[in-house]
């Protein structure tokens, strides 16, 4: 008798809805579970925020055969939306396309085997998964085939502690925090950040998207500052690829950071480590180990990454990186430590499957506490579960994804230690552009270094591939291209 549990998708993400269609164009019966009101609630959260993919990236090749079915067309390749077009365009639509397959309102408390908590191995893959929800209704238990989790991490962003857990005093000083980029378009939310200092904490596009709003903040209302806020010792190339980053949009949002740094309206600190936050009537000041202190400023924009909240899986057997928390055969291709050239070997259902058959993590998810996710990694990812879920072991392991290059290699790890960046030859695209020494930063507390005194910074594409790059049919950029593989992961030849 053919099972008719469905396939239980938890999160109506980008990714969610993508794993949707795809397996909905298998006829494989699905269940979509959202926790907020809307599809996309995540992205919604950020709609402010212009993406810096143009649509033929951001739309899921079955997503897009389901949509073209009802009429819509996919918007103009050539723009670049914003998270509210997206959700408006493309992911509302999208879950109107999947009906009443979608629900929402529906936040997912715990997934698990019917009479089988992680322990008991007895008949554990005849039973199905079961999986807690809360609705508005109340609590509610529902039996599914198969999990797909694409909750995302938008919920779980990282403290401004340097060390990862939150500092001491940043509880406290909540209400001077925040761990969104900010709305500047929102009368409000200007009004917090006009004619202050604000700090600026983290490496990733987030804070250059925030630097960028404040840097125009600034030159629309005097006495708006920022002070960018690294760990690392060294600038390096958080501003990223620029001109060589094969996502122009992307290498520009760098390239306008670093004129924001250049024209003095953004102030550099490098090498401070958030130990304490302490909030007063003064403002709030930052302490950094070894008591270097930073401030007192008005407010401060938390945008140091995010990390999966794994909670709901405490009876699920997952097999994750120590590092990353993200499947342990995806992680050492997204490793930030080891490689950030933006590409990242493709991989599906063999890459992010766990001792628990049947249960996939997905999207922005499954890269744990990596950054550099892409939507298309996600698309990807679910056709090949989809594949999976539905007995296509060829079609699974036939993976193709060329994301676009960043222009830069190199990683977080790597940066935070100004004395290993010479050295490394590990990442997969070979050494990190050169950087001359810096002059030590200012002891006096106040501001850090201005763009004048940063060394300049050699970016642009590297040689391609080095001895650590798996064998694959190169372009002219770092690494990636077209590969096939067999269903236990092994790379195949390319020939
Ligand atoms: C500011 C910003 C800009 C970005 N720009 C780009 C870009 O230009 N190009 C690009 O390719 N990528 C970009 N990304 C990365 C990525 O593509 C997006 O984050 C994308 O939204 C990830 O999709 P997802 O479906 O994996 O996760 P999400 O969009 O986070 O969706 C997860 C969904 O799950 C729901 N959910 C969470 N927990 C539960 C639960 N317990 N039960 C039920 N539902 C739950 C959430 O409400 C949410 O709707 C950007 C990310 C951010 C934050």
């Amino acid at each position: 008798m053919a099972d008719e549990r469905p396939v239980v998708v938890i999160g109506a993400g980008p990714a969610g809805l993508a794993a949707a269609a795809e397996l909905v164009a298998r006829d494989l019966p699905v269940l979509v579970l959202e926790s907020g009101d809307t599809a996309g609630a995540a992205v919604s959260e950020w709609g402010h925020v212009r993406l810096f993919s143009m649509w033929r990236d951001l739309v899921g090749p079955a997503a897009e055969k389901l949509l073209s079915a009802t009429g819509w067309r996919r918007p103009d390749d050539s723009g670049y939306p914003t998270g509210r077009e997206w959700v408006e365009e493309y992911l509302a639509p999208l879950a109107e396309a999947v009906g009443d397959r979608v629900r929402f309102g529906t936040r997912v408390t715990g997934v698990s085997r019917l009479g089988r908590n992680r322990v008991v191995d007895a008949g554990r893959t005849e039973q199905p998964f079961t999986v807690r929800v809360h609705t508005r209704e109340g609590e509610e238990r529902l039996l599914a085939r198969a999990v797909v989790d694409a909750s995302g991490t938008w919920g779980t962003p990282n403290p401004v502690g340097g060390d990862g857990l939150p500092a001491l005093g940043e509880a406290a000083a909540a209400e001077r925090i925040s761990y969104r980029v900010p709305d500047l378009g929102d009368e409000r939310t200007r009004t917090r950040y006009a004619g202050r200092t604000t700090a600026v904490v983290g490496s990733g596009h987030s804070a250059l998207t925030a630097l960028v709003a404040l840097a125009s903040l600034a030159q629309e209302v005097p006495g708006t500052k920022a002070l960018w806020v690294l760990r690392r010792g060294d600038v390096g190339d958080a501003f990223g690829g620029g001109a060589a980053d094969q996502l122009a949009a992307r290498g520009a949002l760098g390239q306008r950071a670093r004129a924001a740094v250049e024209a003095g309206d953004v102030e550099v600190v490098t090498g401070f480590r958030t130990a304490q936050v302490r909030s007063g009537d003064g403002g709030t000041v930052l302490v950094g180990e070894g008591g270097r202190e930073l401030g007192p400023v008005d407010e401060v924009v938390a945008l140091t990454g995010f990390r999966p909240d794994l909670s709901p899986l405490s009876e699920v057997r997952l097999d994750l990186d120590p590092t990353l928390e993200a499947p342990v055969r995806l992680a050492p291709l997204i490793d930030p430590n080891q490689h950030s050239c933006g590409t990242v070997y493709p991989h599906g259902a063999a890459e992010l499957s766990h001792p628990e058959e049947g249960f996939f993590l997905a999207g922005m998810k499954s890269y744990g506490r990596a950054p550099t996710f892409l939507a298309l990694t996600g698309y990807e990812q679910v056709r090949s579960i989809a594949a999976h879920l539905a007995g296509d072991h060829e079609g699974a392991a036939r993976v193709e994804l060329v994301l676009p290059e960043t222009g830069v290699c190199g990683g977080a790890g790597l940066f935070d230690d100004p004395t290993a960046s010479k050295a490394d030859a590990g990442g997969c695209c070979g050494p990190t552009p050169e950087v001359a020494e810096e002059p030590a930063a200012r002891q006096d507390g106040g501001g850090g270094l201005t763009v004048s005194e940063l060394p300049l910074i050699s970016s642009g594409a590297v040689p391609a591939g080095s001895s650590e790059a798996p064998e694959t049919a190169s372009g002219s950029g770092c690494c990636s291209g077209p590969a096939q593989r067999t269903e236990s992961g092994e790379p195949a030849r390319v020939s």
